[in-house]
């Protein structure tokens, strides 16, 4: 196991994956820059290093200082968490030349999966039911050939895109026309890769995910799926798990066509992969595996009672699986709801400031996983994710009981939130019924009263 480890991130997750290691007897090294210099994350590490000014391009994606304070402070490992250099194979590469073992699949996974175009073709390749779609489309006669292959409406996607940004809907000809250079140049200009592909665009389907762990032993296992139905552009809001539309047999299946996926590319570490389901024909259909911890993976642990980041070290320092798949059972339900400094009644632009004032929820059946403490600062230079709240219950009404209860407890001033916003979807009845789809929000009359105008947030 390994002595000491690098958690070249910040926030929740940074802290999230520090409690993992003490528990673990791990030493643990925070990175931070500038501006973060007072952050909880920087407060819990072991040892902390500043990486750079405040702009994460200086700091926290920062190869060339993050691989100096690996090697300065003797950490032999670098756990990336998620955004910034978690699914960079450059990373990835340098920490391996460097003797630093990286916590997550190998760079020619991480690139084989983050060009989802290929990816499609090589799970598919592999009986792992995809949307009717393409390759990489070189150009708008391609689009079109593909368009009229698969039926209107399409969806256009970013091959190496993510965070639900470069996706465009095509619903005929003329659209498809319009659209194909505007995606072409917000692919390069978002991801510097202008390669796109096309997909039959469902919209009324459920996001549902499945959670793979895989050793380097080529065992693997499944530990079920998560419902991240509820999004706003295309981002994920409320997550759950199980999925109420998924039964045993349905949750056999897809876990089989999950591991299915992981196998066609020997994965290695934990992985999610992301399906989008037709509750009605029980069909799922794979559109992207994400090669890291996602933010929604607490869900996951309250119902199956696992630690997920404790098995990404564990499986990086060299240790075998544990578990057999006919042991793995959810119990219970669990919700997460990510709270956001943004305003929800002002086009979700985001917030920044000092905390003033902070009650933490808590509580049976409460987890709140946050970097906030009173008289914290939020700076605009990073994500809007201030907390992640989650709830446990024996039933998905306990767990919403619960989320609304804590919502309510949860009380913060300096910075604007999106909490009245989350509250508003708990109480709503298609969501209390479990009515959700990936158009539940766009559809909903709550969108329609907190959100009318387009913004881009930064999401995993
Ligand atoms: P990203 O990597 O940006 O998260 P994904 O491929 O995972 O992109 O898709 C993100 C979300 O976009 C999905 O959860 C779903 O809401 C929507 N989406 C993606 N592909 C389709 C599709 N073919 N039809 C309908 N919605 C889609």
């Amino acid at each position: 196991m390994f002595n000491k480890i690098l958690i070249a991130n910040r926030g929740e997750i940074a802290l999230r994956i520090m409690r993992a290691c003490r528990e673990m007897g791990i030493g643990t090294v925070a990175i931070y820059s500038e501006v973060d210099r007072d952050s909880l994350h920087v407060r819990t590490a072991d040892e902390a290093i500043c990486v750079g000014p405040p702009p994460a391009r200086d700091s926290y994606l920062n190869e060339v200082n993050i691989i100096g304070a690996a090697l300065i402070t003797g950490a032999e490992a670098i756990h990336p968490g998620y955004g910034f250099l978690a699914e960079n194979t450059r990373f990835v590469e340098i920490c391996e030349s460097h003797g630093l073992k990286f916590i997550g699949p190998s760079a020619d996974i991480i690139a084989l999966m983050g060009n989802k175009a290929k990816a499609r073709l090589v799970v598919e390749k592999a009986g792992v039911p995809v949307l009717p779609g393409s390759g990489i489309v070189e150009d708008e006669k391609e689009a079109l050939f593909f368009a009229r292959e698969v039926g209107f409406p399409v969806i256009l996607k970013a091959s190496g895109g993510g965070g639900g940004k470069g996706m465009r809907v095509a619903n005929d000809y003329d659209e498809l026309k319009q659209l194909f250079n505007i995606a072409k140049l917000e692919a390069k200009s978002f991801f510097n890769d202008d390669r796109i592909y096309i997909e039959k665009y469902m919209p009324h389907l459920r996001h549902v995910e499945v959670q793979v762990v895989c050793d380097e032993f080529g065992n693997a296992v499944h530990f079920g799926e998560r419902d991240c139905s509820v999004q706003r552009r295309h981002q994920k809001i409320v997550e759950e798990a199980p999925c109420i539309a998924v039964d045993l047999e349905l949750r056999n299946f897809m876990g089989d066509m999950a591991l299915r996926a992981a196998r066609a590319v020997d994965y290695k570490n934990v992985g999610t992969v992301e399906f989008l389901l037709d509750e009605e024909k029980r069909e799922f259909y794979f559109i992207e595996m994400n090669t890291r911890i996602q933010v929604e993976h607490p869900v996951t642990e309250m119902v199956y009672n696992i630690d997920l980041i404790k098995e990404m070290i564990r499986v990086a320092a060299g240790m075998k699986l544990e578990y057999k798949q006919r042991d793995i059972m959810p119990e219970g339900h669990s919700l997460e709801c990510r709270v956001n400094a943004e305003d929800a009644a002002s086009h979700f632009s985001p917030s920044s400031g000092k905390i003033t004032m902070l009650d933490l929820p808590g509580g049976p059946g409460i987890r709140v996983d946050t970097h906030l403490f009173q008289g914290c600062v939020i700076t605009p230079f990073y994500d809007s994710l201030l907390a992640k709240v989650i709830s446990k219950g024996a039933t998905r009404e306990e767990a919403i009981h619960r989320m609304s209860r804590a919502l309510r407890e949860f009380r913060i001033e300096g910075v604007v939130t999106n909490i009245n916003f989350l509250r508003r979807i708990l109480n709503d009845a298609f969501f209390a019924q479990g009515d959700i789809n990936t158009s539940y929000l766009e559809k909903n009359q709550i969108l329609f009263e907190f959100a009318k105008v387009p913004e881009v947030v930064p999401a995993y």
